[in-house]
């Protein structure tokens, strides 16, 4: 196996695209390498639409002012559409996660992402999820307030169990409603096969059969 020599020229094109590209997650010096070598020798075209299209997303995309998520407008669309329900306000920690709730299609309310979860030892605490703005959302009219009732679903992680307990704790003095999404069983799944963490939540948050 032949081992690359390391280089004592100054910063170069190359070296700095190789830089650049590691700011991707999990990208380390080799992979960034790859894509590097990838795009100047099997795909330039590709390398320039990639270069303009974030250059444009950079420029372009901001946050929407009243959910948070991003969008190129002031009131993203789903904030705009009528048709939801502004009363009824899902939380989330990231436009991803937003992305996987519309999926269901089981939920005609409006969002609010986070962008982040609470977690210390990150240095993420109430003013990096923004806990403000979403406190203007669920009580001031201007923001599409007030609301009805707050669905809390961030991860089941530590830290997205920690910040749904800590906005869920505030909303709670404020007397404003709000709820956890629930625990349980996968659908199809077969209790044989589910880890005990998980059935155990189950039965903690059974409830009767209507
Ligand atoms: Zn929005």
């Amino acid at each position: 196996m032949s081992r690359t020599k390391p280089s004592n020229e100054p910063q170069d094109a190359l070296s700095r695209l190789v830089e650049a590209l590691r700011v991707l997650p999990g990208v380390g010096p080799k992979s960034a390498q790859r894509m590097a070598y990838y795009l100047l020798q099997h795909d330039r075209n590709g390398a320039a639409v990639l270069a303009q299209a974030l250059g444009e997303a950079v420029e372009s995309i901001g946050h929407c002012q009243r959910c948070n998520t991003f969008t190129e407008l002031a009131l993203c669309t789903t904030c705009s559409d009528s048709r939801r329900d502004p009363a009824l306000l899902c939380v989330v920690e990231t436009p991803a996660d937003q992305v996987m709730v519309e999926q269901t299609m089981s939920f005609r309310g409006q969002y609010f992402v986070l962008m982040g979860r609470i977690s210390p030892l990150d240095g993420m605490g109430p003013n990096e999820i923004h806990f403000d703005r979403l406190l203007d959302r669920i009580e001031k009219p201007e923001f599409g307030g007030p609301v009805r009732e707050v669905v809390l679903a961030t991860n089941f992680t530590s830290e997205g169990e920690a910040t749904a307990h800590y906005i869920g704790e505030i909303l709670k003095i404020k007397g404003i409603k709000a709820t956890r999404i629930a625990r349980g069983i996968p659908v199809g799944g077969e209790l044989e096969y589910v880890d005990a963490g998980t059935l155990a939540r189950a039965l903690l948050d059974r409830r009767s059969i209507s």
